[in-house]
């Protein structure tokens, strides 16, 4: 199953439009294989389609920052061979690369979604929203916001500011008319609407939440193709109604199933042998991890033998393409 769901993605590729895709990991830890592997699909995909591969720093949850981690994200794509065209040490043209240096975009597209009325103030106290959620667990429904902010009016909301209240925004969330298109899951069903309430997009402290940023970046970074893991498809309806609340396009989007532990569960950042530094210190070579990634699903041709062999990237890349440059995808 997996690797039939890999195989379908590396038969991706597009001719007409310059391929851009990112790995956009948040430094709240040290990389392991499962961010390997996304960030070598990402790679890939671009050399196989002569694109960019894009890094870009996710560091909007200041709370979880780990010092350092972010350098050494970059400097360990570096070693692997997976070196960025655009990243926060290389720069390029559409930076800077890291999130926290954005904020004032993040900011200008926020005034513009309240004033279309895509977004508004929330001053509900946590207190508030605790209650909700309790409440709604009693009553055995989904808990999750009760949307009452959305009622305000303008005055409303310039009183309770004027009075010093503090506010989040959130995104009014609607229904997603037709079933998004994954390019591994195909048609997914995901009415974000029946889950959940209106999601923040703006802190109090005026960092954006991952859902903002993402999609502004995206978009200003040219992205055509997101490859990310698959714990991020419950999400992506919320990011294509961003688009439209925008006006803009989304990318094509490609959800990779997860690598897990032989027993099924999730890989999780504080295991220890599965951090490249454990490989690293183990005496493995680049290659050799790429080679155990490139196992895990990739669903290369059966032309190229990675079984037994171990290949340089240009070479998978090569092996990527050769099968099918076929789908158009714009
Ligand atoms: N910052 C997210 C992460 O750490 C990125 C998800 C995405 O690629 O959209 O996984």
């Amino acid at each position: 199953m997996f690797s039939k769901f890999s195989r379908r993605f590396f038969h991706l590729s597009c001719r007409t439009r310059n391929v851009r895709v990112r790995f956009a990991p948040s430094p709240t830890g040290y990389i392991h294989l499962g961010g390997l592997r996304t960030a070598l699909y990402n790679f890939l995909f671009a050399k196989a389609n002569n694109g960019q591969f894009i890094l870009r720093i996710e560091d909007t949850d200041q709370k979880r920052l780990v010092p350092g981690a972010a350098n050494q994200l970059e400097m360990d794509l570096d070693w692997m061979g997976l070196s960025p065209d655009e990243s926060p040490m290389k720069n390029g043209t559409f930076g800077p690369y890291t999130q926290s240096e954005r904020l004032c975009l993040y900011n200008q597209f926020v005034v513009e979604l309240i004033k279309s009325g895509h977004a508004y103030h929330c001053f509900c106290s946590e207190r508030r929203l605790e209650f909700v959620k309790k409440e709604a667990i009693r009553e055995g429904a989904i808990p999750r916001y009760d949307n009452r902010c959305r009622q305000l009016s303008s005055s409303q909301v310039e009183e309770k500011k004027q009075h010093g209240m503090t506010s989040c925004i959130r995104f009014k969330l609607s229904s997603l008319e037709e079933p998004l298109q994954d390019l591994v899951y195909g048609d997914v069903d995901r009415n974000a609407v029946l889950h959940e309430g209106d999601p923040v997009i703006m802190k109090q402290d005026g960092y954006p939440t991952y859902h903002l940023a993402n999609v502004i970046d995206d978009h200003l970074m040219g992205i055509t193709h997101v490859l990310r893991g698959t714990e991020w498809l419950v999400s992506t309806a919320k990011h294509v109604l961003l688009y439209k609340a925008f006006g803009w396009h989304p990318p094509r989007f490609a959800h990779l199933p997860l690598i897990t532990n032989a027993d099924g569960t999730k890989l999780s950042k504080r295991q220890d042998d599965i951090r490249l530094d454990y490989f690293r210190s183990q005496g493995f070579y680049p290659e050799a991890i790429i080679g155990l990634l490139c196992l895990v699903g990739g669903g290369f041709s059966s032309s190229i033998d990675i079984q037994q062999n171990l290949h340089s990237l240009p070479e998978l890349a090569k092996s990527a393409v050769s099968q099918h440059i076929q789908e158009d995808l714009t």
